[in-house]
């Protein structure tokens, strides 16, 4: 019998409040199961320990609970860990942990590969094989948070040998999380908005919508859809300052030009007073000239927008160079002297290849790669 369906971490407060009802089961039910999968983390149907025995068999009868397995964490020197992630349908995906003073960051994968084709991304080598559900979007972030508490990197209770059955998530580890992995966040809508409202509910993981960033390429009308619906920050991934140059770079710029990709920035709604990001990938010879530099500080001041500049990483065989540092500091000097905020984004866990696109997974090779589209219609 194949199992069922419905994944219960997928599934809203409501949802849980009809499927408790189907089961003639108390409605206080439905909040005690979201807890136990959102706030404590819970990634098996027995680690929901405050439920009844009958309850968890009845429910595992009716839904089934996704759990990604950890296939291999890669320790940086620099403190950076590389998980590779590995799906029920033995599908890989990569997250990567940075810790920093005073916060610990987890950039996270949407989708397994990436469909969006720039030519500058090892991501974009895999095409895209298949979106990641809301379920595996979150485990991400649980089944990390479950690891890093193990190594002993979590609050006050941690320390113990081996994972602990549901970590509370009131002492947790991840402060903040961006969607800069594998995969087009906007390209998986469906799938991220209600990811998005499991992280900030109250009853679940509770993080701040200001602590939470999803950059897209520029999908306009995704854009647009996402300025209605979420209340996180967003990073266009600007990288070019003319239609050619950026199309070469990006190919979803022939189908959104920058005229209407920075149309669709300018009326972003500012809810919370978020503030867009620009992020240009300095490719050496190929963005980095003083007229791309005011270009850059022009669109940036239009929008208005912040920008973060990332020294390109090099991947074999794309063909294009990291600036020298230098090159990306006096990006940087130059922007600011035109009035606009940048800031130059560090370099992690570049010794284990986990730094800005730079992730796509190896072994990959010897299966029949299934590249659905070039660009999302
Ligand atoms: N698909 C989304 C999010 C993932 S990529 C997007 O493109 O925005 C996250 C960031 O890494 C993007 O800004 C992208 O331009 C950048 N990036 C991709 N390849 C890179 C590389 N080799 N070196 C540095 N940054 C890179
Ligand atoms: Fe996809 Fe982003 Fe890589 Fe482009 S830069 S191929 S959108 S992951």
């Amino acid at each position: 019998m194949s199992p069922p369906a419905v994944d219960l971490r997928g599934l809203s407060l409501a949802e849980l409040g009809r499927l408790v009802a189907e089961l003639g089961e108390q409605p206080f039910r439905a909040q005690q199961i979201y807890r136990g999968l959102h706030r404590r983390g819970a990634r098996t149907f027995d680690e929901l320990t405050d439920l009844p025995r009958a309850l968890r068999e009845k429910l595992a009868g009716r839904a089934r609970l996704a759990a990604l397995a950890i296939d291999l964490a890669q320790v940086s020197a620099d403190g950076t860990i590389k998980y590779r992630l590995r799906t029920h349908d033995d599908r890989f995906l990569e997250a990567v942990f940075m810790p920093e003073k005073g916060r610990n960051t987890l950039c996270v994968s949407s989708q397994v590969g990436c469909a969006m084709g720039c030519t500058f991304c090892r991501t974009a080598t895999m095409g895209l094989i298949r979106n990641l559900t809301t379920s595996e979007i979150l485990d991400q972030i649980y089944a990390v948070e479950r690891d890093l508490a193990a190594r002993g990197l979590g609050g006050a209770e941690t320390g113990s040998s081996g994972p602990r059955a549901g970590v509370p998530h009131t002492d947790r580890i991840l402060s903040n999380l961006v969607f800069m992995g594998m995969g087009e966040p906007l390209h998986n809508l469906d799938n991220l908005l209600p990811a998005l409202e499991h992280l900030l509910a109250e009853e679940g993981l509770n993080l701040s919508h200001r602590h939470i960033t999803v950059s897209t390429s520029g999908l306009v009308p995704e854009i647009e859809r996402f300025g209605r619906e979420a209340t996180v920050k967003l990073a266009i991934s600007l990288n070019g300052t003319t239609d050619a140059q950026r199309a070469r770079l990006m190919p979803v710029n022939r189908k959104y030009p920058l005229a209407r990709l920075l149309a669709a920035c300018r009326s972003f709604p500012s809810k919370i007073g978020r503030r867009l990001t620009f992020e240009y990938v300095v490719l050496e010879g190929e963005n980095d000239s003083e007229g791309d530099l005011d270009r850059l500080a022009r669109i940036a001041k239009s929008v208005p927008a912040k920008v973060n500049l990332i020294a390109y990483n090099e991947n074999p065989g794309l063909g294009f160079r990291s600036p020298p540092e230098a090159r990306v500091q006096a990006f940087r000097a130059g922007l600011e002297a035109r009035g606009v905020d940048a800031f130059i984004r560090k370099n992690r866990g570049r010794d284990i290849a986990a730094a800005c696109g730079q992730l796509a997974v190896e072994g990959m090779g010897k299966r029949k790669l299934r590249v659905l589209e070039v660009l999302p219609s």
